[in-house]
């Protein structure tokens, strides 16, 4: 199985090849900031298995973790497509979102569930309370 993750204009392009390892939801506010949305879900592949075509524009934030994280989003559009957690240097993590896939496995944890909004009523069946990067 190969997916394909675009930014919104479509000039950067990210092939995904097999399954994820897993899927994460985030209620942290950095992600809520980051997508405008009320949560982030990232899927991640090993590094191998991913190739990513067009430009990028990056930025690199800490996370709870202790660890950097470095978000590569389209210079043109804007959207985030794919990250790299350095504490999982052999993972990357795609947003679940740039592949536009309603069949996409569901996110197998949530984290940060503090900030989760309270209209949002997703219960994956392992939560977990360390960060997903
Ligand atoms: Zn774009
Ligand atoms: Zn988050």
């Amino acid at each position: 199985m190969e997916r394909t993750a675009t930014c919104v204009c479509g000039q950067l392009v990210v092939g995904c090849k097999g399954e994820p390892a897993s899927v994460s939801l985030c209620h942290c506010r950095a992600c809520q900031k980051r997508t405008g949305s009320a949560y982030g879900i990232a899927a991640f592949f090993q590094r191998e298995h991913v190739e990513s075509k067009g430009r990028v524009q990056r930025y690199t934030r800490s996370s709870d973790s202790g660890y950097e994280v470095t978000f590569h989003f389209c210079p043109d559009c804007g959207s985030t497509v794919f990250w790299q957690p350095h504490r999982k240097a052999d993972m990357i993590a795609v947003a679940v979102g740039a592949f536009a896939d309603p069949a996409f496995p569901a996110p197998s944890q949530a984290v940060y569930q503090e900030h989760r909004h309270q209209w949002v009523g997703i219960t994956p069946p392992s939560p977990s309370a360390s960060p997903p990067w």
